[in-house]
């Protein structure tokens, strides 16, 4: 269980992230929409710390962290209960395939090597990755690269998965791979929090649709009703645009 509380980040002047509430249950599958620069990245950066938020509370399974006092075991708890996915996957170029899914279970987990070594060479096989393990990311195409950033992320086994746009930076023939390898995370039950613009997927996977702009939640609700009756002006605004 995700509980997110009066949830506020700054840059400056601007706020871009206006105190957002959000809860969001064991295994759902939550997909956020919004046009860009609404806060979307900021709000999946805040959860786990990478932005710092100026205050809000937030509490992942057995881990509750108040913003605005948060110190070094807070974020590094906040850390372990989350897993991201980056849009442009974010790999260590001078890392295998292996090596890469390897690094957070030993560096944030403080597993033994060969038990992280054994975890990556299972996910790499779920990936359907086995035979590339050595292989070093330039090597691989980009929807090998981002389903070694998911492989990294599911072996992490965390409480949630966020994933920011995991298929934007793809050419449009590696888009595919990606969103079927989502699709098998979320067969599993894992809890995802996902921006996406790809609606035909969205509608597919999500227990629950957010549409965020301006740094806030102005509509929420399961696909059907968020995609094909928006009641919000912005909504309706939005999906036109995306067609
Ligand atoms: P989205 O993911 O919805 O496109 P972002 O969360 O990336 O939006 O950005 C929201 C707003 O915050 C934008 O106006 C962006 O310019 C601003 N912003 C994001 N990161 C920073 C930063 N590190 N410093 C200053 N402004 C930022
Ligand atoms: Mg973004």
């Amino acid at each position: 269980m995700i509980r997110v509380r009066g949830l506020t980040k700054r840059f400056g002047a601007t706020t871009v992230l206006d105190d957002i509430d959000l809860d969001i249950a064991d295994g759902e599958r939550v997909v956020i929409i919004g046009p860009s620069g609404t806060g979307k990245s900021t709000l999946l950066r805040c959860l786990n710390f990478l932005d710092r938020p100026e205050a809000g509370r937030i509490e992942i399974g057995s881990v509750a962290v108040d913003a605005a006092h948060a110190g070094k075991r807070d974020i590094l708890a906040l850390r372990r209960a989350t897993a991201y996915v980056f849009q442009n996957y974010a790999l260590f170029a001078n890392r295998t395939a292996k090596q890469n899914i390897m690094e957070a279970l030993v560096t944030v987990q403080g597993r033994p090597k060969d038990e992280a070594e054994a975890r990556a060479i299972k996910v790499l096989a779920e990936t359907g990755l086995a035979d590339k393990a050595d292989s070093y990311p330039a090597a691989l195409s980009g929807g090998q690269q981002q389903r070694v950033g998911i492989g990294r992320a599911m072996a992490i086994g965390a409480d949630l998965m966020l994933f920011d746009e995991p298929t934007s930076a793809l050419d449009p023939e590696w888009v595919g791979e990606v969103l079927d390898l989502m699709r098998r995370v979320a067969e599993q039950r894992q809890t995802m929090l996902i921006v996406t613009h790809e609606m035909s997927f969205a509608r597919e996977i999500a227990d629950r649709i957010l549409f965020m702009e301006g740094g806030r939640i102005v509509e929420q609700g399961p696909p059907e009703q968020m995609l094909d009756a928006p009641k919000d002006e912005r909504l309706q605004h939005f999906l036109r645009r995306v067609g």
